[in-house]
C-alpha cells in the first residue's frame, strides 16, 4: 500500500515536473535566507529552511542546520521567505473556457506567491481540476471552490435552492457562493438547508436579505464588505434607497457614524468573515482609462481579447451618471475608513482580489489589493496575516498551514526585497513553493506565455 502510494506520488511529481521543464526534487534546501515565519511579527535572518516532499522538516540558524546532500539548494541570500499568500475570492474560468484559460490562471496564481484559492465562481469542471491540482497533475494553487451560485436566475423559489443546496453538498463542493438578487424567503430556506448539511456561503449580501439577516444568518465570509453603506444610510438622507449604485456608492455621502459603528460591533460579535476586495474597487473608482489600465501588471498575460472586452466594460463603467473624481474619492475613503475600522475592531479579515475580473489579473491583482489595505491603515505585516495565518484559521488548518514552522505544509513564497518594509514589495518575487515542489517565477511565467 505504501510502496502503491509512493509510487503514484513519484509519478505526479514527474508529470508536474514535465509540465515546468525541470527534475522533481524530493527536498529542497533555502539557505541563508531571512525568514519571515508569520506567527508573529519579526524576521529570522541567515536561517535555513529544508522542505522534504510537502513539509518542512528543518528551520533555524543556517550555521546549526545541516542541509542533506541530495538537497535541491535555493540560495535565499538577500531575501526572504514568507508564508504563500490566498487569493480568497477567486473565478476560475469556467463557462465557455478553455482548459488552457483555467490552467493559465491557476500557473498565475502561483507565480505570484498564491498558494491557495477560494473558487467564488464555481462550475462542475473546478471539481476534477481541484483534485487535479491537489494530486499535482495540474501546476496551481490548493483549490476550495464554491458550486454555481445562488442568485434571481438560479435560485428562483424556496424548493430550487434548497434542493441546489443538497446537489452542491453531494458533489463535494466546499461552499456555497451567494449572489445579488436573491429573495429574502429563498436565502432563508438556502440558509436552513446549508445549516443542516453543515456546508458554509459566502459572498454578495442581497438587497433583501441585507446585512443585518447575513449576520444573523452568519454568512461564514461577506465578499466586497457588500450591504455595510446600504445598511449605514442615514435615516431620512435624501437618496433613493432602491437605487445604491455600485456598492452603496451613491450613499456614501449620506452615512451615519452610530450604523456604521453598529455594523462594524455586529459583524464582530457574528463571527463573520470579510473578504475586502477593496483594490478591485479602487480600481473601478479610480479615474483610470481603458488604455491606462490595460497596461497594468500582468495585463500582458491575457488574452487579448479578454482585454479588448475589459476596455469595453471599462468605458461603460466610466460613463454612468455620477462617476467623477469627487464622488469616487468619497466613497473609497468611506471604504478605507470602513475597512480600518473593521480590522481595529478585530473582525476576521482576509485577502481577495477578485481575479480574474475586469482589469484584475490573476496574482498580480494581489498586490493591488495589498496596496489598497495598506492605504485602509493596516501596516504590511498586518496585511500579510490576512493572506495567510488567517486563512488557516478559516479553514480550521492551522496545524498544516499559515505559517513557516517545521512540519506545516511547504507553501511558501520566496521574496527580492523585504516585504515587512512595504507591501509593494511582496511583488518582487523569485519563486513559490506548492506543497513541496519549487517552481521559479520565470519558469511559470514562460509557460504561461504558451497557455494562449
Ligand atoms: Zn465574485
Amino acid at each position: 500500500m505504501r510502496t502503491t502510494f509512493a509510487a503514484a506520488a513519484a509519478l505526479a511529481l514527474l508529470v508536474t515536473a514535465t509540465l515546468v521543464g525541470q527534475a522533481p526534487p524530493t527536498t529542497v534546501a533555502f539557505t541563508n535566507v531571512t525568514v519571515i515565519p508569520m506567527d508573529r511579527e519579526r524576521a529570522l535572518a541567515d536561517h535555513t529552511v529544508v522542505v522534504r516532499g510537502d513539509r518542512i522538516v528543518a528551520l533555524g540558524p543556517s550555521r546549526e542546520v545541516q542541509v542533506p546532500a541530495e538537497s535541491t539548494r535555493v540560495d535565499g541570500r538577500g531575501k526572504f521567505l514568507m508564508p504563500g499568500m490566498a487569493e480568497m475570492h477567486a473565478h476560475i474560468p469556467g463557462g465557455n473556457a478553455t482548459e488552457a484559460d483555467m490552467h493559465r490562471t491557476l500557473a498565475l496564481f502561483a507565480a505570484n506567491g498564491i498558494t491557495t484559492i477560494r473558487g467564488m465562481l464555481g462550475e462542475p469542471r473546478h471539481l476534477p481540476l481541484r483534485a487535479a491540482v491537489a494530486k499535482g497533475d495540474v501546476v496551481g494553487p490548493t483549490i476550495y471552490t464554491s458550486g454555481v451560485s445562488f442568485s434571481g436566475n438560479t435560485a428562483k423559489s424556496a424548493d430550487v435552492a434548497v434542493k441546489m443546496v443538497q446537489e452542491q453538498k453531494a458533489a463535494g463542493y466546499d461552499l456555497l457562493k451567494v449572489h445579488p438578487g436573491v429573495p429574502r424567503d429563498v436565502f432563508d430556506a438556502m440558509a436552513a438547508e446549508a445549516n443542516r448539511l453543515r456546508i458554509t456561503f459566502s459572498g454578495h449580501v442581497p438587497a433583501d436579505v441585507g446585512l443585518e439577516r447575513a449576520l444573523t444568518a452568519k454568512f461564514r465570509s461577506i465578499d466586497h464588505i457588500d450591504g455595510y453603506f446600504e445598511y449605514a444610510v442615514k435615516p431620512g438622507a435624501p437618496v433613493d434607497v432602491k437605487n445604491p449604485g455600485f456598492f452603496g456608492a451613491n450613499f456614501a455621502a449620506h452615512l451615519d457614524p452610530a450604523r456604521m459603528a453598529k455594523a462594524v460591533a455586529d459583524t464582530k460579535r457574528a463571527g463573520v468573515w470579510i473578504v475586502p476586495t477593496q483594490g478591485l474597487l479602487e480600481t473601478f473608482m479610480s479615474m483610470a482609462t481603458a488604455e491606462e489600465l490595460s497596461k497594468g501588471p500582468g495585463v500582458e498575460y491575457m488574452p487579448p481579447q479578454m482585454v479588448a472586452a475589459w476596455a469595453k466594460q471599462r468605458q461603460s463603467f466610466m460613463s454612468q451618471p455620477g462617476f467623477n473624481a469627487q464622488n469616487n474619492e468619497r466613497f473609497l475613503q468611506e471604504r478605507r475608513r470602513l475597512l480600518k475600522a473593521l480590522h481595529d475592531a478585530g473582525v476576521d479579515i482576509i485577502l481577495g482580489s477578485d481575479a480574474v475580473q475586469t482589469f484584475s489579473v490573476p496574482g498580480f491583482s494581489i498586490v493591488n489589493e495589498m496596496g489598497a489595505m495598506a492605504r485602509s491603515g493596516m501596516t504590511p505585516y498586518q496585511v500579510y496575516v490576512t493572506g495567510s495565518r488567517n486563512v488557516a484559521r478559516f479553514f480550521n488548518r492551522d496545524s498544516d498551514v499559515g505559517t513557516v514552522a517545521v512540519g506545516k505544509i511547504a507553501d511558501l513564497v520566496l521574496v527580492d526585497a523585504d516585504p515587512l518594509a512595504r507591501v509593494d514589495n511582496f511583488a518582487r518575487q523569485t519563486g513559490t513553493m506548492l506543497r513541496g515542489r519549487w517552481y521559479p517565477r520565470a519558469d511559470l511565467l514562460a509557460k504561461v506565455r504558451t497557455m494562449q
